[in-house]
């Protein structure tokens, strides 16, 4: 089965989740500290408001500050919701017709990475649509791996403990759950 987006769809685009729970609040694209610096420069050039948190962090001990490993930006919606650089406008379409996104070419890794998870068996990320109505797909999905592939490398560590992110963002019914700030997460 060839992978390709779903007509019409822009849910990867929009949908934010908790991850790994509640407590940590909504999560945002994941971002590479080596992008963080691009993404904000097209974000002043465009105009465009970019919030970019912390979200994976590491050290030699609890008492040490966290170096960040990975960024995350984080969606333009109170509740975490909706990326930046989607336009929603309904002026323009993407290619499979649904709101195109503003940055392409220059997208973070991460949204080239989508929907794929896994490379080895290949694993869909379920929430994707296209996962959703056909499970799997073993086609099309070369770029994907290969920029899974780079992540997976840039994210190696040998630290002593790894840090998680709590961004404080998600439902407003939620709010009661959020924490803020660094975690640690394994030690
Ligand atoms: S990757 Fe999946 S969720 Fe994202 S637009 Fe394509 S079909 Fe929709
Ligand atoms: S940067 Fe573009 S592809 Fe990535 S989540 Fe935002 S709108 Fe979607």
């Amino acid at each position: 089965m060839k992978f390709k987006c779903i007509d019409e769809c822009s849910q990867c685009c929009v949908e934010r989740e908790y991850y790994p729970n509640k407590e940590f609040g909504k999560i945002g694209v994941l971002i590479l500290p080596e992008e963080k610096h691009r993404i904000e420069e097209i974000g002043k050039k465009l105009a465009i408001k970019v919030n970019i948190l912390p979200r994976i962090g590491v050290s030699k001990s609890r008492n040490s500050k966290p170096k960040v490993l990975a960024y995350q930006m984080m969606g333009i919606e109170k509740n975490g919701n909706t990326c930046p650089f989607l336009d929603t406008s309904g002026d323009n379409k993407s290619p499979h017709g649904g709101f195109p996104c503003n940055i392409y070419n220059d997208r973070p890794l991460a949204c080239k990475t989508y929907p794929l998870v896994e490379s080895n068996p290949i694993t869909l990320d379920e929430k994707c649509k296209f996962c959703k109505e056909h499970k799997t797909a073993n086609e099309n999905l070369d770029s994907e791996i290969e920029s899974l592939l780079k992540i997976k490398n840039e994210m190696k560590t040998n630290a002593s403990v790894i840090w998680r992110y709590a961004t404080n963002i998600g439902e407003q019914e939620d709010n009661s759950y959020f924490q803020n700030g660094w975690i640690v997460e394994e030690e």
